[in-house]
């Protein structure tokens, strides 16, 4: 292997003795809840060392990047997740490359992804991104249309329904990031009633994961805890968001 990767080693080891600590804590089995690791703005060859680390998932946020770095890692066998914001026009890339979108949050989504993966012969897994906190800045769909929604995605054999994602309120206050885990799990509870497999919980990121797990999170999306800090600010991946200036 030509670069050193002793850090990533020890980074993937370390967060997965955090999440097992913060499983423990509270008091759910740590087998329960996986790990995304999040690749944005890393290259093929630091992903590639994950990959020989044992990751077999990695979330990305840009479909343009998700394309750059899919080609070189085709060996891989690499499932990709779209986490980001999604336009239509990029529909056709994400149904050709991607095993899941977790970032679902319209109906025009969903119906530019079910043209483009019947084109391709394809099924994916997709959660729903639902806005569970009142910044501005952060995309989903609000959380009342859920149920809505959810009834028209069950006319799409190609878009496999298997859950929740979203994003908590930036706060240096935990109540206020901890209620929007817990909104999402009580919408996910309330959904399966209809529907048994809507199971996961995507949430939490490097910064919250202790709080998502112990509402109940089945996934956390971990970036910067494994590869390091990034080389470009958030506010180039959340465009709308306060500090975007
Ligand atoms: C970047 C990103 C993450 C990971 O963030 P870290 O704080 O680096 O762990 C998780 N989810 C989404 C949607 C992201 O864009």
């Amino acid at each position: 292997m030509s670069m050193d990767t002793g850090w990533l080693a020890d980074n993937w080891a370390q967060i997965r003795r955090r999440v097992d600590a913060a499983c423990r804590e509270a008091g759910r089995d740590p087998a329960d809840v996986g790990i995304l690791p999040v690749s944005k703005t890393f290259g093929p060859e630091l992903i590639r060392a994950g990959v020989a680390l044992g990751m077999r998932r990695f979330g990305e946020n840009k479909v343009q990047e998700l394309r750059d770095k899919s080609a070189p890692l085709a060996d891989c066998g690499i499932d990709w997740v779209m986490i980001g914001h999604l336009q239509t026009n990029k529909a056709k890339d994400v149904a050709r490359l991607a095993s899941e979108v977790q970032s679902l949050d319209r109906l025009e989504l969903a119906e530019a992804l079910d043209r483009r993966l019947q084109h391709e012969g394809r099924a994916i897994d997709v959660l729903v991104q639902v806005k569970t906190s009142s910044e501005p800045s952060k995309y989903g769909l609000p959380p009342e249309q859920l149920p809505g929604f959810l009834n028209v995605l069950r006319g799409y054999d190609t878009l496999h329904v298997r859950g929740l994602m979203t994003l908590a309120i930036h706060s240096s206050e935990p109540a206020e990031v901890r209620g929007c885990f817990r909104l999402l799990r009580e919408l996910r509870d309330r959904a399966m009633v209809q529907d048994h497999d809507l199971t996961k919980l995507s949430m939490g990121m490097s910064g919250d994961f202790p709080l998502a797990i112990a509402e109940g999170a089945t996934e956390v999306r971990i970036g910067t805890a494994i590869f390091g800090s990034r080389p470009y600010p958030d506010s180039y991946y959340w465009p709308e968001s306060p500090d975007a200036a």
